[in-house]
């Protein structure tokens, strides 16, 4: 089996020395600062399910590659029930870290990497599909974690590349040599790259032929020469720092969902990890593949199992104040089960309905429309169910004191007192379920949620492409017994001629 231990797999980060920097100073060590550290622990705990009895059904795959069991996010889907699988995994993995797994985005490219090098190379007779297989059997067979990166700084949005005062807004190839290339650039807002053992590189757009040197896909070790890594900083961060204990936190081992500026330095990328340079024509076959997949696992899978965080602590808050019996806040829960359901059948449907892409390429895609729409729900649901959950929380997610005060002998007992609700539930209990609503309705996943993956205009943009009205009209057609009309009777009074 190509699977490493957890231990395995921290160690072998160990061997990785990438430049990292965070709110103005250099991060030594990911493994001690206490905001990396959650991206280590997210990754790691998918080691961890792969190799338990219990999960590793959901954990992993067979890969007829390198015909052995692989982590699911090294595999690539080859069939509806693969797609399916993925949609679970996804769900399985967010409910459980309450934050990313971070090798979900390096798994979506893959999909797209595969699909869209077997038609390059079909088309126009490149080698990069054997080569990116290639670069997919050592990810497997040494079982990597690998991050994804396609989005940009860009200059204004009104104006082509080519048009910027700053041509480096997006990553560019600036010179080609018989070794590779050498790119150069910055990626925005890639998550959990700096705690990866690889890094693949997509373009955020479609290209036209003068703009052939920002077509460009390569996969690069984040420690090589030239990267830098620009982590994010929030407050929750500071919060982390400052915590004396991590139990103090709403999210206590996995924390928010860690992301960074990557910067491309004159990076050089050998020819056997560059996936696509120049054909300009595909490079928005490659964003769209990856939108497809990506969508389906952000919005009907991953938020699934967020709602699932969200729905347990509303729960207990309401049994925490006894509101059983009350039923507005009956149905808010109910409502906030339908909206998770309507998600998660949405990110299934993708699945089910999911095809090979293009055919004869060996890997599946969800289905376009379907991936698109559950995405755009997610969006807004997740705000509602966010809603809901402030509702029920009250006040307190907003205003609770630190769980510090639980170890304060001056206002323990005030704590006791105060925050049990008069009930036999610990008040640690109920602090630390406040706490974690707090870190859920109150801080970055609302804009995370609907950014990720995209924005709701963007899935637009995506379904007014693949939406196809014909069906519809045709039934009315037929309802009615409408009669053709002159242009659709001139082709067959022109064949009767
Ligand atoms: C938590 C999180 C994790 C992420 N992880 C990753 C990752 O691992 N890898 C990765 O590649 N990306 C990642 N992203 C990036 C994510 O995909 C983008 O944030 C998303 O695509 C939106 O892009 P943006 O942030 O630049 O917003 P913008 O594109 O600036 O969007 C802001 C608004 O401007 C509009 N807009 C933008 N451009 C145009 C235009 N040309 N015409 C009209 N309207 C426009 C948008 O529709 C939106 O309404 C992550 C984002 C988040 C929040």
């Amino acid at each position: 089996m190509a699977l490493m231990t957890p231990e395995q797999f921290e160690d072998s980060l160990k061997l990785l020395k990438p430049r990292i920097f965070m709110d103005g100073k250099r991060v030594e060590s990911i493994f001690d600062n206490p905001n990396t550290r959650t991206v280590v622990e997210a990754n790691k705990a998918s080691y961890r399910w792969a190799l338990d009895p219990e999960t590793s059904h959901i954990m992993t795959a067979f890969s007829p590659l390198i015909n052995e069991t692989v982590n699911r996010y090294t595999y690539v889907s080859q069939s509806v029930d693969d797609l399916i699988k993925k949609a679970e995994a996804g769900t399985f993995t967010s409910e459980n870290l309450g934050t990313c797994i971070y090798r979900c985005v390096g798994y979506d490219c893959f999909h797209s990497l595969w699909s869209t090098t077997w038609e390059m190379d079909r088309e126009l007779g490149t080698s990069c599909h054997p080569r990116f297989l290639e670069y997919l059997k050592m990810v497997q067979t040494k079982d990597l974690s690998v991050a994804g990166a396609l989005t940009e700084p860009r200059g204004p949005r009104s104006d082509r590349a080519l048009e910027w005062n700053d041509p480096f807004l997006s990553v560019k190839v600036v010179e080609k040599n018989d070794k590779g290339i050498i790119v150069k650039g910055a990626k925005i807002n890639i998550s959990g790259a700096f705690a990866s053992h690889e890094l693949v590189v997509l373009p955020q757009s479609n290209h036209s032929a003068n703009e052939a040197d920002y077509a460009v896909a390569f996969a690069t070790p984040p420690d090589a020469e030239g990267i830098t890594f620009v982590c994010q900083y929030t407050p929750y961060s500071a919060e982390r720092e400052l915590a004396g204990d991590i139990e103090e936190l709403g999210n206590p081992l996995y924390g928010q969902r860690e992301t960074s500026l990557i910067i491309f330095d004159n990076v050089f990328v050998p020819w056997e990890r560059v996936f696509h340079c120049g054909e300009y024509q595909y490079s928005g076959k490659f964003v769209t593949r990856f939108a497809r997949t990506h969508r389906m696992t952000c919005g009907g899978t991953c938020k699934v199992g967020f709602m699932n965080q969200i729905i347990g602590s509303s729960k207990l808050i309401q049994e925490y104040k006894g509101l059983q019996e009350v039923p507005h806040i009956n149905e808010e829960l109910a409502e906030m089960v339908a909206l998770r359901e309507t998600c998660r059948s949405c990110g299934l449907a993708a699945a089910y309905k999911g095809s090979e892409e293009p055919v004869g390429s060996g890997v599946f895609l969800p289905d376009e429309l379907m991936g698109n729409v559950s995405k755009l729900n997610v969006c807004n649901a997740f705000w509602r169910v966010m809603a809901l959950a402030g509702d029920i929380g009250g006040g307190l997610i907003v205003t609770l004191p630190s769980l510090k005060e639980l170890n304060n002998p001056e206002t323990k007992a005030y704590m006791e007192q105060f925050y049990s609700f008069g009930g036999d539930e610990p008040a640690e209990n109920v602090m630390k379920v406040h706490k974690h609503l707090q870190n859920w309705t109150a801080g970055l996943h609302g804009v995370g949620t609907w950014h990720g993956a995209g924005p709701v205009q963007a899935q637009k943009i995506m379904l007014q492409r693949v939406i196809n009205y014909d069906h519809e009209k045709d039934l009315v057609k037929k309802t009615l017994n409408l009669k053709p009309s002159t242009s659709e009777a001139e082709p067959a009074r022109k064949s009767k001629k």
